[in-house]
């Protein structure tokens, strides 16, 4: 892999940074909204602001504070409450695309103990790449496969050819989404996240969202202890309850 395509992670800022996942009497660096600094905008309850804690070189890093409910969870949400996280966190999402000032801009989301995050309190980031194409490196085979529900121009769908294992779910949207698009996404979102944090003995999750041409991709992936196989070989494994998994979220969801 050539340099430009890797990131380089800061160790020293990182020695610094918070950490309330698994240590809960780390105070929340989130709930005290009036103690927040390079606050960029804010919605109330939504927050977007600079992370205090830039680890990435060559990235603009912020983040998206979703609810003011330090122990609430994305799986819980209103659907008013989602809709518009979605509505105001896909717009900056977008501003810093349509900034032309970085070569890509992520966005993502981290919960639980193994997801990679540090803060419990529920945000997502908004990541600047100012040398990586993300792009570049997705397959479509990794966020197309089964579907598994379908209303209007929304898909939800399940991986045939996962990216790492097992179950990832993943949900499909034209850009031009309207404002019912985002609340169905929303919709497969939270259904995604309840079944794999009741019905799949999974505590921790990411959310990946992708703008490639004209559909915005989100992959609903389940983490679990990465699989050697996939660490050591690149090779990710399917399950082989993957039917049984469609038929039991149609069942509960749809
Ligand atoms: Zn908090």
């Amino acid at each position: 892999m050539r340099n430009q395509e890797m990131l380089c992670f800061n160790f020293n800022l990182a020695k610094n940074k918070p950490e309330s996942i698994v240590n809960r009497h780390t105070a929340c660096p989130f709930c005290d909204t009036e103690k927040l600094t390079n606050v960029i905008d804010r919605e109330d309850p939504f927050i977007w602001l600079e992370n205090k804690y830039p680890t990435l070189e060559d990235t603009y890093q912020t983040i998206i504070i979703e609810t003011d409910h330090c122990q609430s969870e994305l799986s819980e949400y209103k659907p008013s409450h989602i809709k518009d996280l979605f509505r105001f966190t896909f717009n900056k999402w977008f501003e810093m695309q349509n900034s032309g000032e970085y070569k890509s801009v992520i966005l993502y989301k981290n919960h639980g103990p193994l997801s990679g995050g540090t803060v419990k309190h529920p945000h997502m980031q908004i990541v600047g790449l100012n040398k990586i194409d993300y792009r570049k490196k997705i397959r479509m085979e990794h966020l197309s496969g089964e579907k598994i529900d379908q209303v209007g121009k929304v898909s939800f769908i399940i991986s045939n050819f996962p990216f790492v294992g097992f179950t990832e779910l993943n949900v499909k949207l034209n850009a031009k989404y309207d404002i019912n698009d985002i609340e169905q996404m929303a919709i497969y979102i939270q259904n995604s996240a309840h079944f794999l944090l009741n019905h799949m003995r999974c505590n921790s999750y990411n959310l990946f969202f992708y703008k490639i041409d004209e559909y915005i991709f989100v992959k609903i992936m389940p983490r679990f202890v990465t699989s050697p196989l996939f660490v050591g070989y690149s090779i990710p494994q399917i399950s082989d309850h993957k039917n049984d998994i469609v038929k039991k979220m149609r069942k509960i969801y749809f």
